[in-house]
């Protein structure tokens, strides 16, 4: 299983814009390996599948460190079809995490737009998929074992204090062995598509509803979304009188092929092929890219929405689309959406940096007003410490991390920035 691709020696990240700050990418095979590697080393960070498009993964420059990856580890998938648990280990994907569940007849809540990213990676970001009352992937976790700076091996599980704190970790407490999710029976899901919805009258509440998982897409070309995406829980029924069905299967970025797409026209399908956007095995997204994305609470999702289309004409030229989902409340301390049910701001940049990130500073201003919480993972220009206030356990996270790495082993750069002094 091939992880971030390395360019002429150098690491980088699945979007190639970050190069990491050292060339040395450990592949231990073994746990003793893995540990023997972490005793030797003064600063070390772990590399999920480095699907982040920022520095969130990296080690310090300046300092020499390493990044290690967990995907040639054995153990990956334990199911527990009694207790419905699986212990994942640190370096799974959801794609073969899903796939394999599904051969239990079970299920994940919800999954992300890909099914190529890593557990322990995507939830140590907070990342997310859509739906009104679906959580972030984080609350699916009920434990987390964590193997520290000293070779200890510490345990969080839900209930337990500093649990709230270990999830969504940003990589900074050690490296997460193995998380254990809860699962549910399997489940069918069809997926229906359908076209303009303007922006006039929009009741968003009533379109965010309408289905288990709702993602309203927009090029920002003019006031309205150009594709929504409902996915229904089966048996639950399809009604959308908003807008009308697309009469050809789509791919939310204009110009890609729609046979990178999970299959649409309502046709059923298990839950792991229809939740995500892009099916495993193909390109998700457009593959060349910046993403943003902000996550706000959800009553203001109306405001936000004219905010931003007063600048559309700033946003169109480097924008290839933007989704807006939501997420509900959750009890993660760093999770974007916590304590708040959130309305999410996705944004696919076109791949240049130099004319992306004015208008990334001109989105967040218009959303100043709003509270955003940029997702971990993606393009910010905020200030760190403008992030940390946004976080009513920010105080807490840095503390729990004080007492797991005393040293600084795990830390860097990105999670120093945004932990309180
Ligand atoms: C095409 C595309 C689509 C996306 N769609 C979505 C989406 O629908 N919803 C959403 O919310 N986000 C989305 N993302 C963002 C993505 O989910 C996050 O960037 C996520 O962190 C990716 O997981 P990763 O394993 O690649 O993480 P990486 O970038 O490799 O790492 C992220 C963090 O996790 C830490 N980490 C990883 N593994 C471990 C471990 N075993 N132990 C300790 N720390 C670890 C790293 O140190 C780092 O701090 C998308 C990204 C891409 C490229």
């Amino acid at each position: 299983m091939s992880e971030a691709p390395e360019v002429s020696g150098a690491v980088a990240n699945w979007a190639r814009n970050i190069t990491f700050s050292t060339t040395e990418l450990h592949r231990p095979r073994s746990l003793d390996e893995l540990r023997t590697l972490v005793a030797g080393s003064a600063h070390i960070r772990v590399l999920g599948s480095g699907h982040s498009f920022n520095r969130v993964a990296d080690v310090d420059a300046g300092r020499s460190g390493a990044l290690v990856s967990l995907a040639s580890l054995p153990g990956g998938i334990e199911v527990d079809a009694e207790k419905r648990t699986v212990r994942v280990g640190g370096g799974v994907r959801y794609a073969e995490l899903a796939a394999e569940l599904h051969a239990h007849g079970l299920a994940l809540p919800n999954m992300a737009s890909l099914p190529h990213i890593s557990v322990a990676g995507s939830v140590a970001t907070g990342t997310h998929g859509s739906g009104v009352r679906n959580r972030s992937l984080a609350e699916a976790v009920r434990a987390v074992e964590i193997l520290t700076a000293d070779g200890e091996t510490v345990t969080f599980a839900r209930g337990e204090e500093g649990f709230e704190g270990a999830v969504v970790s940003l990589g900074a407490l050690g490296v997460v062995l193995s998380l254990t999710l809860d699962t549910e029976p399997a489940f069918e899901v069809a997926q229906h598509v359908f076209g303009r919805l303007p922006l006039e009258g929009l009741d968003f509440t009533a379109v965010s509803s309408a289905a288990y998982s709702v993602s309203m897409f927009t090029k920002w070309r003019g006031p309205w979304f150009d594709q929504v995406w409902v996915k229904r829980r089966l048996p639950e029924p399809v009604d959308f009188p908003w807008a009308e069905p697309a009469t050809q299967a789509q791919h939310p970025v204009p110009g890609m092929d729609a046979v990178h797409c999970t299959e649409q026209f309502g046709v059923p399908g298990p839950w792991h092929e229809r939740l995500p956007h892009f099916r495993a095995g193909f390109m998700p997204s457009s593959g060349d890219e910046l993403q943003s994305e902000y996550l706000l609470p959800r009553e203001h999702a109306t405001a936000a929405l004219r905010a931003l289309d007063a600048v559309s004409e700033r946003i169109a030229p480097v924008l290839q689309v933007c989704e807006v989902r939501t997420v509900a409340a959750d009890r993660q301390w760093l999770s974007p959406a916590y304590g708040r049910d959130t309305v999410a701001f996705h944004f696919t940049w076109v791949a240049d940096t130099e004319r992306v990130l004015p208008v990334v500073s001109l989105v967040e201003d218009r959303l100043r007003d709003f509270a955003p919480r940029p997702h971990w993972g993606k393009v910010f220009t905020a200030a760190p410490e403008r992030i940390a206030e946004r976080y009513p356990h920010a105080a807490d996270f840095a503390a729990l991390v004080r007492r797991l790495d005393p040293r600084g082993v795990f830390s860097n750069a990105f999670v120093r920035g945004v932990l309180p002094r």
